[in-house]
């Protein structure tokens, strides 16, 4: 079976609809066709501040998510970055290929240390470089993202040529599997930008009150005109909530335009609200009772890094040994 790797950070509590209908609804499906690890990445959490408990508690909120949406244990491997310490490793190794000018030219990296008050560390600076080693280390086919993971999986593509080219083939190329209709949702209060944990304006939270959420929903920025019509250009707020009402439902983009002709957007908001809801209550249950139980918790993510490790502890052998590292032994 193929293999697939997706990561995920744990800097705030709760994932946000961006999160679930880019990445994680993938997660869910491809366990079934796919060798699938998923990790909680944690290394990557502390590019920017974070509060040592928090960072810990948000851990285990972000695994019993990913169990409550449907991630099986059973059939994925499902484990913390910093369980796995060939993470960290194997990133050394490729920050030593990436030119200083490559790395300066993704533009995460520009946008997040632009928007940063507090001082930028260099770990924001390499961060596709640990991705990219998180990546490589499992051999991956595909990797599920949202559309602002393309650049970094081009940036992984090729440090893996180029270690390949340099050392002799180690590394498999992976793509990038990117949803066509929800690879990007946008911010409800910004619709010309991408829903964001780190910026948390119009962020629809998985975790937090329905009611909430719906009001947020309610009062999401849309333009002066009446008509609902997809129209990304002209109409981006209203397009964004299309594309959630859509992927939440199953119902299609023309459906659901033909469904409220003669209606406006107060009724589309209304009844996304509702639709939101009701996907995110059993989530939310779920979420909860994981919770409930953190020994057991911890013991999922153990034997999912205990698995992980083994996968990784090859690959990092091999690559320790084709760059001329002398063997301890
Ligand atoms: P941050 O702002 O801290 O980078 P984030 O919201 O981008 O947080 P990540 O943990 O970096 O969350 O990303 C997890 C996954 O969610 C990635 O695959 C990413 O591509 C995807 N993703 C994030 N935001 C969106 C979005 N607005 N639309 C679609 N996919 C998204
Ligand atoms: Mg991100």
């Amino acid at each position: 079976r193929p293999r697939v790797l997706s990561g995920i950070q744990p800097t705030a509590g709760s994932f946000h609809l961006g999160n679930y209908l880019g990445a994680l609804r993938q997660w869910v499906t491809l366990q079934d066709t796919h060798d699938a690890f998923y990790c909680v990445v944690d290394l990557h959490a502390i590019t920017v501040e974070q509060d040592p408990k928090t960072l810990r508690q948000n851990t285990r909120v972000s695994a019993a998510q990913l169990l409550a949406l449907g991630i099986d244990p059973d059939h994925a491997t499902l484990f913390v970055q910093s369980h796995v310490p060939e993470h960290a490793q194997l990133s050394w190794v490729l920050q030593c290929l990436t030119g200083f000018g490559e790395a300066g030219r993704m533009t995460q990296f520009k946008d997040k240390s632009a928007r940063q008050e507090a001082q930028v560390g260099v770990g924001l600076f390499t961060y596709p470089i640990l991705q990219a080693a998180d990546i490589l280390l499992y051999q991956a086919h595909h990797v599920p993202v949202g559309e602002d993971q393309r650049q970094h999986l081009e940036l992984t593509r090729d440090l893996a040529q180029r270690f390949n080219s340099r050392y002799g083939r180690t590394f498999r190329l992976p793509e990038a599997y990117i949803p066509k209709d929800t690879a990007k949702i946008y911010d409800l209060q910004d619709p010309t930008s991408k829903m964001s944990k780190s910026v948390p304006s119009g962020v629809v939270e998985l975790l937090e009150d329905p009611k909430r959420a719906a009001k947020k929903i309610r009062s999401a920025v849309t333009d002066t005109g009446r008509e609902i019509t997809y129209d990304p250009a002209a109409k981006a707020g209203v397009s964004n909530l299309l594309v959630i009402y859509s992927a939440l439902t199953g119902r299609t983009v023309d459906d659901l335009v033909a469904a409220y002709e003669g209606k406006g957007y107060g009724d589309l908001k209304k009844d996304l609200g509702e639709v939101f809801t009701e996907f995110v209550t059993p989530v939310q249950d779920r979420v909860r009772q994981y919770l409930a139980d953190p020994a057991e918790l911890d013991k999922v993510l153990a034997r999912g890094a205990e698995r992980a490790r083994d996968v990784a502890g090859r690959t990092l052998a091999r690559v320790y040994d084709r760059v001329g590292f002398l063997p301890a032994r």
